[in-house]
């Protein structure tokens, strides 16, 4: 095989990069050794510590770098010919090289090829620049051309010596995701040296590929370093069949991880939760006959209920609610409880709209796991809804006669120490809280299942790392190896597609209606010019007894100033407003304190609660009919969406305000446009896809868990489906192969789609 096409090397990278790593037509092939040196050897370079960062580090992983788009080096054009916004390569002989400017000092080079003049400029320059750039020297030079005041000119155009009659490159010059430590022409030279070494051969059987793509290695090739004639829309929207080859390979290693993760799962064992073991029988069924607490862990009032109690819990509790259940809510139960009574550990997605009643739906499978004799652990990612689910959960199962259990990260100390006891010998049967709840000192007698509210705010690698814990903590003590079962809980839903990728092994159930006598609420954008009438608006709102949020936005990164935004504005609704209470919430709060404010609210006795994004989820609190949010441009959509939900929660029709202040970017618009034409949570779910694209949906790409680099999943559905369809089949026939490719693709990062 004769070697590739070395890709042009410019020499404008910095020059330690060009001492470290040798051009790719230098580099001694094949060597053993991977793209980077093992860890313990001579410490990395910068630019090979940001090629760590960005997970390439086996040859596999540079040759699966593929470019984001290429530049054209295969052709020189006269300087003559250009014209103003012509993106060209040109060559040339510099005629000057002048430093000038005093203050802001710029580099002007002249440069001449007989047809006519180019200046190239450049505001910031390297010693080592300035000597290619001498005067005398050949360039070629490449850049967009622009009218200057000396006539054509380019700014930073790329540029790098040459001899007379050197050969132009013949591929097209690829520009791949880099960074700012790790400069273009080192990257090429790494993936160039990489595609020497690394075989390519074929993995997959012929028999399972989509039909008319090209060999793996040839689409490698081509991707890499196409040939001119390759037409560049093709290459850009990812349409070539070398493409579609790439994308295909990359799915599949997905579905194969994904199955290799269904597998593990169904070799493992939970405990069987369906059925009542009666009183007497276990100890958290014990528990269930105990005398209540306070969440201070302080006996209450005497307990009434000596005798066993007459029914099942879950019996008793769906008895006792103030509503019945509507059709999605049962229909989700079901398919909760049909888990819970299976050996195998439920790893389950429950999402519903904002208000569609997902807490009964998780306080109805606490009550399965109690009465088969187990314990169940809600976890929430704010305090403050920890504390509502809290308080529902007690108002709801304590006069039922369970003890539930508080534990968050700000109870510290022998209260903590007390809680942690009850946990441990399972007299606590429900346990509340946040985060804190699965730190390393909390151990349960016999969890059997665990509820995390808001699931979306987690991402990954958190999700990995709570199973992980769930598994260790329950572990001890119990008998067998049991895992937990496992419901999760989103307000933002997931379209099924997104679902299956992201959420490698996870069922997904939907609560697709509200509970009924719901009014839909009105959504209002304003310029904050506004602001005045919106308080005048708060005025009237309040003389009808009803109650008010205005939430002030996070200031990015200054939780300070944040801070003093919030506190502003409520100094000026307090003034505004001076027949009513207006309370004020903020995270600096201590968490004492923020309980206190919002329990005024809750009661009523706060007409106005001026709030920062604290409030955002769950929070709940029907008599509450207006919702301002200040600077509404800068909340994410599924925000927006969460912050609306806090109104519209009773019988009373209710008003969303959203303040913003121009100019609004296109995104902040298409947001904002999005809430004012739907209040249903699907398809705003919908617009922010759209609007975001799926890493940033899923948060995956500000974390690194990014699944999937090249296919997309809004327009690749054909490659999916064949990826889906083929999966299961070279998984039965070719186990070695399956796993030959998820390495190959997905190397250390396959651990994730276990999650
Ligand atoms: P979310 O799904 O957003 O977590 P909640 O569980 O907080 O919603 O429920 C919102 C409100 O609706 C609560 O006050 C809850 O008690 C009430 N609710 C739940 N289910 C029903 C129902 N079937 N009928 C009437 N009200 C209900
Ligand atoms: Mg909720």
């Amino acid at each position: 095989m004769p070697p590739p096409p070395a890709a042009p090397a410019p020499d404008d990278a910095p020059a330690p990069a060009r001492a470290s790593m040798p051009p790719a037509a230098a580099m001694p092939a094949p060597k053993p050794a991977g793209g980077l040196p093992p860890a313990a050897a001579k410490p990395l370079s910068a630019p090979q510590r940001a090629m760590r960062k960005l997970g390439l580090e086996r040859d596999i992983d540079l040759v699966l770098h593929l470019p984001l788009r290429y530049e054209d080096e295969t052709r020189v054009v006269t300087i003559g010919s250009l014209r103003e916004g012509d993106t060209a390569q040109v060559e040339g002989v510099v005629r000057s090289a002048e430093v000038e400017g005093r203050t802001r000092r710029q580099l002007v080079v002249k440069l001449n090829d007989g047809s006519g003049d180019l200046v190239l400029r450049f505001l910031n320059f390297y010693p080592a620049q300035q000597k290619t750039l001498a005067r005398g020297q050949r360039l070629r030079v490449r850049g967009e051309v622009r009218g200057g005041f000396l006539g054509r000119e380019m700014v930073h155009p790329t540029f790098k010596a040459v001899e007379p009659g050197a050969p132009l490159p013949v591929a097209l010059t690829p520009v791949y995701p880099a960074s700012a430590q790790l400069p273009q022409a080192y990257l090429r030279k790494a993936v160039a040296s990489a595609l020497v070494r690394t075989p390519l051969e074929e993995i997959l059987p012929a028999a399972l590929l989509p039909p008319g793509l090209p060999a793996l290695k040839e689409a490698v090739r081509l991707l890499h370093q196409p040939p001119p004639s390759t037409p560049p829309a093709v290459l850009e929207d990812r349409s070539h069949p070398a493409w579609q080859r790439l994308k295909f390979e990359e799915l599949l290693a997905q579905q194969l991880a994904q199955a290799q993760a269904v597998a593990v799962r169904s070799r493992l064992r939970a405990p069987v939760l369906a059925g009542w073991v009666g009183a007497g029988d276990g100890p958290a069924a014990a528990a269930v006959a105990a005398a209540p607490v306070t969440r201070d862990g302080a006996p209450a009032e005497p307990a009434a209920v000596e005798s066993p109690p007459p029914a099942p819990l879950h019996t008793r509790l769906l008895a006792a609610l103030p509503f019945a259940l509507t059709a999605a809510q049962q229909r989700v139960c079901a398919e909760i409880d049909a888990d819970l009574a299976r050996p195998l550990p439920m790893h389950r997605l429950l999402q519903g709209d904002v208000g569609s009643g997902k807490t009964v739906v998780a306080a109805l499978a606490a009550a399965r796991a109690i009465d088969a004799g187990w314990q169940c652990a809600l976890m929430a990612p704010t305090e403050i809804l920890a504390e509502q689910h809290f308080h529902k959960l007690v108002q709801w199962l304590q006069p039922l006669g369970v003890t539930v259990a508080w534990l968050s990260g700000s109870r510290k100390g022998r209260k903590r120490a007390a809680m942690i006891d009850k946990i441990a010998s399972g007299e606590a049967a429900l346990v509340v809280g946040t985060h804190a709840v699965i730190q390393d000192d909390v151990v349960f007698a016999r969890l059997g299942l665990a509820i995390v509210d808001e699931q979306h705010r987690f991402g990954v690698a958190q999700r990995l790392e709570l199973r992980h814990k769930l598994s260790d903590q329950a572990g001890q003590g119990r008998p067998g190896r049991l895992e937990a079962h496992l419901l999760t809980m989103s307000a933002t839903p997931i379209p099924r597609t997104l679902a299956m990728t992201y959420y490698a092994d996870l069922d997904v159930s939907t609560i697709d209606e509200l509970p009924p006598g719901r009014t839909p609420v009105v959504t209002k954008v304003f310029a904050d010019l506004k602001r005045l009438q919106v308080i005048e608006r708060i005025r009237d709102e309040v003389a009808r007894g009803r109650q008010v949020y205005w939430v002030c936005p996070l200031v990015e990164e200054s939780e300070h100033l944040d801070l003093q935004n919030a506190t502003a504005t409520h100094a000026e609704l307090a003034a505004a407003l001076p027949d009513a209470v207006v309370g004020l919430l903020h995270g600096r709060m201590a968490a004492a304190e923020k309980a206190a404010v919002m329990a005024g609210f809750s009661a009523g006795q706060t007409a106005v609660l001026v709030a920062t994004t604290v409030i955002e989820v769950g929070v709940d609190v029907p008599n509450a009919s207006l919702m301002v949010v200040e600077h509404a441009e800068r909340f994410g959509l599924a925000q927006l969406h969460q912050l609306r939900g806090r109104v519209g929660r009773g019988a009373v029709a209710s008003v969303c305000v959203l303040l913003y202040t121009p100019p609004l970017s296109d995104t902040g618009k298409a947001r904002l446009k999005a809430m004012a034409d739907t209040t249903d949570g699907f398809e705003i779910a919908r617009r922010d896809l759209h609007i975001r694209g799926p890493g940033e949906f899923m948060g995956a790409r500000q974390s690194g868990d990014q699944l999937l680099r090249f296919a997309d999943l809004t327009g690749d559905n054909a490659l999916l489906e064949h990826a889906r369809r083929v999966a299961p089949r070279l998984l039965a026939e070719r186990p070695d192969a399956a796993r030959a490719h998820v390495a190959r693709w997905l190397g250390g990062r396959s651990e994730f789609l276990k999650a």
